[in-house]
């Protein structure tokens, strides 16, 4: 193939695949062994080393995608999050995370650094200044996550990538929301790309993995660190999952415009109170979004008036399906309050700006007419058994 740059869709649909020399067959042939004959002494092939053939063709295919020198897929998104943090941290080093995090890297980080000696501090927002006003001599580690889950706040990846190589610190993103479709954190200058494929990459919920992207330099550093923890992921779902990223691109764009017609949508609902999206004009983060992603996400949230109740509100859906995931081709909602942030007290849940009446709404690929039917019938049977009789 010519060395000329190619487009999304190309990449997703051909990048990387292994060649079928035996039979000519369109895709890529599954190899299971977990042994293979030593081609030379430095190539050992075996799974948890992460270079079977399947495993390094998915990666060349995800390191294009990510604008990276080379990716490795882990068995899931915390095993490729967990990893890559441990793989720059030591004791008596300290980490800055954002605030704002998926649950389970918050409940990594607050159940197992200190095992290992090493401290962290939570920021206390998502501007530039509030991880600068954090950063320790021995901070080694930022992490950030734009944009964030439930709020969908922006960060400024390149602000916060500059402020860190001042100070010599690596930067790890975890850019599940966005997936590489949407947004390239390394092109802003950010070091390390973690992806949970469980969700926009696998796509159809049906596959568990994660996806680590990086410069050769430092995914040596992951790759030592990785083998032993051993968190590699099986030959059959890799092969899967390069399936499922051939549409990565069509599922993503249908989803950006799902999303993004919605959020207009529900801003003109009078049942609405808020809409969170950072496709929106309103979205305080807005100008920054457009500077750094290519599509706003299929990911948004919204409140409810008190007067509807969100639980009564779930269970007179129809089509959309009260969900802890998101990213599938099918539409999801959940309550964070109930869910994501129950542990929470109400009133640091109320200072994060999470409501009770706060919905997370993950758009999937139907057609945007029946979801809007799906709510605003959900809203007028919710309205109806609530009005006093
Ligand atoms: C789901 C998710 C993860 C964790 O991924 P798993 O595949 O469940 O381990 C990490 N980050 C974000 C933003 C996620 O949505």
């Amino acid at each position: 193939m010519s060395q000329t740059k190619k487009g999304l869709n190309t990449l997703c649909t051909h990048e990387g695949a292994l060649e079928d020399t035996l039979f000519k067959g369109a895709t890529s042939p599954l190899y299971m062994s977990s042994s293979y004959a030593f081609e030379d002494v430095d190539l050992k092939r075996y799974p948890r080393y992460f270079n079977t053939p399947n495993q390094e063709a998915l990666g060349k295919k995800l390191a294009a995608l990510e604008h990276a020198e080379t990716a490795m897929i882990f068995g899931s998104g915390m095993a490729a999050i967990s990893t890559a943090l441990m793989a720059f941290l030591k004791a008596g080093d300290h980490v800055v995370f954002q605030q704002t995090l998926y649950g389970g890297t918050y409940n990594f980080a607050v159940t197992q650094l200190e095992k290992y000696g090493i401290t962290y501090t939570f920021t206390e927002g998502w501007d530039v200044v509030d991880f600068e006003e954090v950063i320790q001599s021995n901070t080694k580690v930022i992490y950030l996550e734009t944009p964030s889950n439930p709020l969908l706040t922006i960060t400024d990846m390149k602000g916060v990538a500059n402020l860190a190589k001042e100070k010599g610190i690596f930067t790890l993103i975890d850019n599940t929301f966005a997936s590489p479709i949407n947004q390239n954190p390394i092109d802003f200058g950010i070091d390390v790309v973690m992806h949970s494929a469980t969700k926009y990459m696998g796509g159809h919920s049906d596959i568990c993995a994660g996806v680590v992207a990086s410069s050769k330099e430092n995914m040596d550093r992951i790759y030592q660190t990785a083998i032993c923890f051993g968190g590699s992921l099986s030959d059959y779902t890799v092969w899967l999952l390069e399936r499922s990223i051939k549409t990565m691109a069509l599922r993503v764009k249908a989803q950006n415009e799902n999303a993004l017609l919605m959020a207009k949508y529900l801003v003109s609902n009078p049942d609405v109170a808020a809409v969170n999206y950072p496709g929106l004009e309103t979205h305080p983060e807005h100008e920054l979004a457009k500077s750094q992603m290519k599509g706003f996400g299929g990911m948004l949230s919204f409140e409810l008036k008190s007067e509807i109740d969100v639980s009564h509100f779930f269970r007179n859906l129809r089509l959309i399906k009260p969900s802890m995931s998101l990213a599938g081709l099918e539409s999801t909602m959940i309550s964070p309050a109930k869910t994501s942030h129950a542990l929470m007290s109400p009133e640091d849940r109320e200072k994060q700006g999470i409501k009770d009446s706060l919905v997370r709404f993950s758009l999937g690929i139907e057609e945007l007419e029946d979801l809007i039917g799906d709510i605003e019938q959900a809203i007028s049977e919710t309205k109806s058994v609530s009005l006093p009789v």
